[in-house]
């Protein structure tokens, strides 16, 4: 490395010590909120490189410019902090990436990282696929890792079709995900990882994700986990142990619907039976760096600043939309046409308990108003109706104020049925498998007044 490179790496590194004081010794120290609304981005930053900005600014640039030859050298080595070319890195990106890291970081002592997606199907690939490389063992069995079956249907078509017919890599199903004994009979030596959605989408399956991360790491596997529908506000797994978080950040995330995208969280030091140390060090900058700049599906900095704008609310709006939900949720557990209702805060429902273990309102024991921790459940729920797949349909058909559309996560109310939208793909038989019968309706509640929204369900299923 000549004299001129090692100034750049030199002085990258005094900025870098610098900007981790920053996070430990203050931005670790906020609590939930005001880490949602600042992230990593400081006063000092704003008036030394963004002109003061207040906000943190939109960089619509495809590239960076370099100071000279030496500082070029550096940076295309990843041996400085730089974002180059926006497919890689680009500023704007940069400030999600961190505040997405501090929240899923959130009551973990350790250090977390983060790296945004397109969408949150791509954050999946990105998040398994480093995993489901060639065998360093001799091994001539396929490579597997194990899933619950009851996932988003874009997720199981990724898994079934992507994965398996395409690749030969073997998806192995977990029907029942709360019996830690399904997940541990599916696991060889040639299992890869643990995957795990929850609460799930449509059907709101939950499982004891704490066994399912002990199981993962007692077999020297990472434990991988979607929790797109509770977000950090409700759930952050890997303060429990977990090795890497996926989002698809399009959702309550970015509950204005602004945009579609997506973002995997890790630990620094997963633990994993793959060879790569760069991997095990530091997922979310190895793929970053690496797979992500290879394939490309890299976010917009437009989108990521509208993000970013969405998740400084996060908890409070987390908070109404799951008190509005639980309302709905017991009014279509009352009603004479409905014969099912998920909703995991419901008392009777048969995985409330485990659900009621894990879902807490982040930092409610700060709150005025609640002063000691609170379950809160979410917006997501699904049910059924008694009049079977017909009444579902001119149900739906009559909603005049709830949207139909195969969407979620939004602050407008949003019903779909997934057995002829987010999961016609997969077929009958898997469908049945995931537990998604044909005449399920999915519900997402926004904020609205949720009275107004009762009146619209309730104008519906008079008619059916
Ligand atoms: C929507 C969704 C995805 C896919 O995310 P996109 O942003 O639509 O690509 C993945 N997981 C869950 C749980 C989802 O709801």
């Amino acid at each position: 490395m000549n004299e001129g490179v090692q100034k750049y790496v030199d002085n990258a590194k005094k900025a870098l010590a610098a900007h981790r004081r920053y996070i430990d010794e203050e931005v670790k120290k906020w609590k939930f909120d005001t880490i949602a609304v600042h992230g990593a981005y400081s006063v000092q930053e704003a008036i030394e490189n963004n002109q003061g900005s207040i906000i943190e600014p939109v960089y619509m640039s495809s590239s960076q410019a370099f100071r000279d030859s030496d500082e070029m050298e550096a940076a295309l080595a990843y041996l400085i902090p730089s974002w180059t070319y926006s497919r890689i890195h680009n500023p704007s990106m940069g400030y999600l990436e961190a505040t997405l890291a501090l929240l899923e970081g959130y009551g973990f002592d350790g250090e977390t990282g983060c790296c945004a997606a397109s969408s949150g199907m791509a954050a999946i690939a990105s998040a398994t696929d480093p995993f489901l490389v060639k065998s360093t063992k001799k091994s001539t069995e396929p490579i597997n890792f194990v899933s619950n079956a009851q996932i988003y249907g874009g997720t199981f078509q990724q898994f079934n079709i992507r994965k398996m017919q395409d690749r030969g890599i073997e998806c192995r199903w977990v029907v029942e995900p709360n019996n830690i004994d399904e997940w541990a009979s599916k696991i060889d030596s040639d299992t890869r990882f643990l995957f795990g959605e929850l609460p799930s989408n449509p059907g709101l399956s939950f499982f004891d994700l704490k066994k399912v991360i002990d199981l993962a790491h007692e077999h020297g596997i990472p434990a991988i986990f979607d929790t797109t529908i509770a977000t950090p506000a409700l759930l952050r797994p890997i303060s429990l142990g977990a090795d890497i978080v996926v989002h698809s950040v399009t959702k309550t995330l970015t509950a204005s619907g602004f945009c579609i995208a997506g973002a995997v969280i890790a630990r620094k030091h997963i633990v994993t039976n793959i060879d790569n140390d760069e991997l095990r060090e530091d997922f979310a900058t190895y793929i970053k760096l690496l797979p992500n700049r290879d394939v490309g599906w890299c976010l917009s900095p437009m989108q990521a600043i509208l993000t970013l704008n969405d998740i400084r609310t996060l908890r409070s709006k987390m908070d109404i939309l799951s008190q509005n939900s639980m309302k709905v949720a017991e009014f279509l557990e009352g009603h004479s046409k409905v014969s099912a209702v998920n909703y995991l805060g419901l008392r009777n429902h048969s995985l409330h308990n485990v659900a009621a273990k894990y879902l807490w309102l982040v930092d409610a024991e700060y709150d005025d108003q609640y002063k000691k921790p609170v379950n809160r459940y979410g917006h997501l729920m699904s049910f059924q109706l008694k009049g079977g797949i017909s009444a579902a349909r001119a149900f739906f058909d009559h909603l005049k104020r709830i949207w139909r559309a195969t969407d979620l996560g939004r602050i407008k109310s949003v019903a779909t049925i997934p057995s002829i939208s987010t999961h016609q793909q997969m077929g009958e038989d898997l469908r049945s498998m995931a537990s998604i019968p044909a005449d399920l309706i999915r519900l997402c509640i926004g904020a609205e007044h949720p009275d107004d929204m009762i009146a619209d369900l309730e104008q519906a299923l008079e008619k059916t």
